[in-house]
């Protein structure tokens, strides 16, 4: 089976939108649904028919088209059991450590919570991608609205997992912001420097910086790293815990 084929694009001003397309059958899902006019240009530049909506969450900036697109074309709403009642317009519902079927294509629905409590991920391991919605950021993490730290470094703890050849597609452009907090809490990791230079100049040629890896988020993004030894010692939390290491930072990041 041929892969996946992946169009991204923005919307708003910082969210993305991603639309997912499988070639043999035609069909095609849009990663939440931000906005409608920028995906259904998005559908006309790629010559796509829109065929789901797959949620990662129920915030509005995720999900303000599910209906606008229903009535359009006639597209299956698929969502988290768990948030079937804040999702608008949903039809299917997945439920966490279960899969979905999309055109022969396996996800694997991880939970995710912390953004939101009824946050889920899909992983498509035979394509190499997963889609994490506000969870994990390209340098950073969502900011934690309904869950717990504790929650949240769970969630974060799965993703880390994943093989890090893994694509990760997330919600939103927050990667400039998020590289200089990074620098403030990992200031002496020489890839960090290097990888926040190159974000700079990608911005500045208006590029964007999602998607990413798991390998380049082990590397650099302090969020995934409250083991690192140097981080820390920068913090001054040599025996603590993995997690409230994790809790630290995001605390900090509330703040920066
Ligand atoms: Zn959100
Ligand atoms: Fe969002």
């Amino acid at each position: 089976m041929a892969k996946l084929e992946i169009h991204q694009f923005l919307c708003f001003s910082d969210n993305y939108g991603v639309l997912i397309h499988d070639v043999d059958s035609g069909a095609t899902a849009s990663i939440d649904a931000p906005e409608h006019d920028a995906i259904v240009k998005a559908l006309a530049d790629t010559g796509w028919s829109l065929s789901h909506i797959l949620i990662t969450h129920h915030h509005h900036d995720h999900t303000a088209a599910n209906q606008s697109l229903k009535d359009a074309f006639g597209v299956t709403v698929v969502g988290a059991e768990q948030d079937k009642s804040r999702i608008p317009g949903i039809d299917e519902t997945v439920v966490a450590g279960g899969t979905y079927d999309f055109a022969g294509h396996t996800a694997r629905i991880i939970d995710t919570p912390g953004h939101t409590v009824g946050h889920i991920a899909y992983h498509f391991a035979d394509d190499e991608v997963a889609f994490v919605g506000d969870t994990l950021f390209t340098l950073g993490c969502g900011r934690v609205f309904e869950g717990s730290f504790s929650q949240m470094w769970g969630s974060l703890s799965q993703l880390k997992a994943l093989p890090p050849e893994t694509t990760i597609y997330c919600g939103h452009e927050y990667t400039q912001a998020n590289a200089r907090f990074a620098l403030s809490v990992d200031p002496d990791n020489p890839a960090l420097a290097s990888r926040s230079a190159e974000i700079d100049a990608k911005r500045a040629r208006g590029e964007p910086t999602v998607p990413t890896t798991i390998a380049e988020e082990l590397a650099t993004n302090p969020f995934l790293r409250p083991d690192d030894a140097a981080i820390r010692a920068h913090l001054g939390m040599e025996r603590a815990s993995d997690e409230d290491v994790f809790a630290e930072i995001r605390r900090r990041k509330d703040t920066f």
